[in-house]
């Protein structure tokens, strides 16, 4: 089976084609010319042409195919839907960032998952189930694809798009690595979020890891009873032994946790809800990302303007993140 490109870091394509002859460096343009170029690099600086040879046989640089595109008149979001090896398709974001004025940039909200077995009850994704895993080249190339689709530059991925990222920990971690990179496509670990609906271990290893990216928990809910009727990842990964791994994540990185509360009209948004989460998270020092709920089914709203402002209020918190990905957290 051929050596696939853009599925490796740097390090891991050294690892695997050194007896060919490759070199870090060389395993670095390597990766380079595949990201930014999508073909082997030409001949010179340790690629002889007897080796690149070799390595059109033994390497292949897969690509997504691009299914659709469709450009919000609103607010300018670009939503991809491509196709990679294997069932399904999935969705990625081409967000618009305006710093200054003259200064735009994009932020890439790419998917991890086709599908997602999680069931939280106000996400269009999963109620679609679980479809499967993607490759780790199939995440770097959405935000590949949405690079060259764009006139400026993609400074950040956030992982928010299908699935859940701590169930298909070593495939995102090795996107992250190949997205970091240098030779990759260079975005910095700082800006690039990794969202999780809450799975402990997953956490715990993250933390373990000690990665240098982002880390998002949706919580959603401080009631354990409510938080469990809208994201059953409450089952396994009960809210106390979530807040105690997210302890530990602050006291090994020093990082403070964001948390996502994806707000629906009449169940999370009331003084009550602000007061538990207050409780539960006394001492851990969080950042909260209020998310307005986006259920195409109806069956959940967002938040009125009254709900918004009591939930702002007690939680002290600014809302900060309106979610428009289709989904979710
Ligand atoms: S919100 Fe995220 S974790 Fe929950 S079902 Fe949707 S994609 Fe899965």
């Amino acid at each position: 089976m051929r050596i696939l490109l853009k599925n490796q870091t740097s390090a891991q394509l050294h690892a695997a084609l050194a007896p060919a002859g490759v070199s870090p460096h060389l395993a670095r343009r390597l990766l380079a010319a595949a990201v930014k170029r999508g073909e082997l690099p030409a001949p010179g600086s340790g690629l002889t042409a007897r080796l690149r040879d070799d390595l059109l046989a033994l390497t292949e640089i897969p690509h997504l195919t691009q299914v659709q595109k469709v450009v919000s008149p609103q607010d300018g979001f670009a939503r991809y839907l491509f196709q990679g090896r294997g069932i399904g398709q999935f969705e990625a974001v081409r967000i618009p960032l305006l710093h200054r004025p003259g200064d735009l940039k994009y932020v890439a909200c790419v998917s991890c998952q086709v599908g997602c077995a999680m069931g939280c009850v106000f996400c269009a994704t999963g109620r679609m189930g679980f479809g499967r895993n993607l490759a780790a080249w199939e995440i770097v190339d959405q935000v590949v694809k949405i690079q060259a689709d764009s006139p400026h530059p993609v400074r950040g991925v956030v992982f928010m798009g299908m699935g859940e990222p701590m169930l298909n920990y070593d495939a995102v971690m090795t996107a992250i690595g190949i997205l970091s990179e240098p030779c990759g496509m260079a975005i910095a670990a700082k800006a690039i979020t990794l969202s999780t609906v809450g799975i402990i271990p997953g956490i715990r290893r993250f933390t373990a890891e000690r990665h240098r990216v982002r880390l998002v928990v949706s919580l959603t809910s401080a009631d354990p009873l409510q938080r469990r009727e809208l994201l059953p990842v409450e089952q396994g990964n009960p809210t106390p032994d979530l807040i105690q791994a997210l302890r530990e994540y602050h006291s090994v990185s020093g990082q403070r946790v964001t948390l996502a509360w994806t707000m629906i009209s009449g169940v999370n948004v009331g003084e009550g809800d602000a007061q538990r989460l207050a409780d539960l998270t006394r001492g851990l020092p969080i950042k909260l990302d209020l998310i307005d709920v986006n259920d195409p089914s109806g069956r959940f709203r967002p938040p009125s303007r009254g709900e918004l402002d009591t939930i702002q209020r007690r939680s002290g918190y600014r809302r900060c993140l309106r979610h428009a990905v289709g989904r979710h957290r």
